[in-house]
């Protein structure tokens, strides 16, 4: 086993933060995760699971033993009249899975093209993008369970897929994803019901063009983290009460805002950013990008606090103007590698 030790994180976090990690690990196999797991307990280590490090904010130090997760390896496991079911390591890159998934004529995926990060966290967030969500084409989750210490697998159903959201968030510590099982449609059923794709892919009505058109929107509008260091949107669209909205829309008539069919108003948070006067504006090294309100970019060295420095700042100016208080996305780690509360 090559555990390694104080290892620079910066290349494995797309916010580019100045982290070192007393114990790091990269596994490629059940076997390998389950020594390191195992040194972990002998050794009275917290274990930081990392994938992609696209959705993640860290601290200058860790002490924990993070595994890096770099199970691959895609195999087909059945195959009815209208889908295939196939089993994809978690450590295979999101996006590169995707683009193989439509050379095979496999379909489902397209729409969330060029999300970064590594296929076993997709169901972590339950990752979703221009009207579709990972869930719909996840069949099952097999994971190594730590509280129980044993493999298992957890059916969609039981994952409680949601916005942004699944059990895989409850219970961050309970379980490690080894490989997701999808099942993915023979034929197209595109879904083009979001902003400006419909009009983007216009009569070439195909896969292949839909895709090509997510990614080029995506290359438009989202900077790249290797330019900008980033996390992806910083907040989560919020879901406000039908009163709340019925209040706001009195004063900002242009409110972005969608009815969930479960209730409530899904706003967009970037708008209310932006009217916040923060689209493209900076606090020391961080700021929110002038493109996309709703990115927040490292531009030079900045730490977890700086970057903790400037989302408290526009979380309180979006409050004070609209009382809605906004919800990071990214998940937040202590030194100890334990998930800690954005609240605290
Ligand atoms: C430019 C950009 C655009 C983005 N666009 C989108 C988007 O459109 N939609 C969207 O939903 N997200 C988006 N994101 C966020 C991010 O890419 C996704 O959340 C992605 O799934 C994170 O994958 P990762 O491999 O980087 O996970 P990491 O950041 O490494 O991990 C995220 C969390 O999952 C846990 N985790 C990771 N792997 C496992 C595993 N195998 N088992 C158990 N727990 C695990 C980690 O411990 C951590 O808590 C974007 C990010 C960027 C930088």
């Amino acid at each position: 086993m090559n555990i390694q030790n104080q290892i620079q994180l910066k290349p494995f976090n797309t916010l580019s933060l100045d982290v070192t990690a007393s114990h790091y690990i990269k596994v490629q196999s059940d076997e390998a995760l389950v020594e390191a797991l195992n040194y972990a307990k002998q050794h009275s280590l917290n274990v930081l699971i990392l994938s992609g490090g696209s959705n993640m904010l860290l601290p200058e130090h860790i002490h924990a033993l993070v595994i890096h997760m770099d199970i691959q390896g895609i195999e087909y496991l059945a195959e009815d009249e209208h889908s295939k079911t196939i089993r994809v390591g978690a450590g295979q890159i999101w996006h590169d899975f995707v683009l193989w998934t439509t050379s095979q004529y496999l379909y489902g995926l397209q729409n969330l093209a060029l999300i970064p990060g590594l296929v076993g966290a997709s169901p972590v967030q339950n990752i979703g993008a221009y009207g579709v969500e990972v869930g719909e084409f996840i069949e099952s989750v097999q994971v190594y369970d730590r509280q129980l210490e044993t493999f298992s697998t957890i059916f969609a159903k039981d994952c409680d897929f949601s916005y942004r959201h699944s059990i895989f968030k409850d219970d961050p510590n309970r379980f490690v994803i080894t490989h997701v099982i999808f099942k993915l449609l023979k034929h197209a059923d595109l879904m083009l019901n979001y902003g400006d794709l419909k009009q983007a892919v216009g009569d070439e009505q195909t896969a292949e063009n839909l895709q090509k058109q997510v990614i080029e929107i995506r290359q438009s509008k989202l900077p790249d983290p290797k330019e900008y260091p980033n996390v992806g949107s910083f907040f989560k669209n919020p879901i406000i009460t039908e009163q709340l909205y019925d209040h706001l829309a009195l004063t900002f008539s242009k409110l972005p805002h969608y009815p969930q069919a479960t209730g409530g108003v899904k706003i967009a948070a970037g708008w209310l950013i932006d009217q916040s006067g923060w689209k493209g504006k900076q606090l020391g090294m961080v700021g929110m990008f002038h493109k996309q309100a709703l990115v927040l970019v490292n531009y030079d060295k900045a730490t977890l606090a700086d970057v903790q420095a400037t989302y408290h700042a526009v979380q309180h100016d979006v409050y004070q103007k609209f009382n809605i208080l906004l919800e990071p996305e990214p998940v937040l780690f202590n030194e100890s590698g334990l998930i800690r509360s954005h609240l605290e």
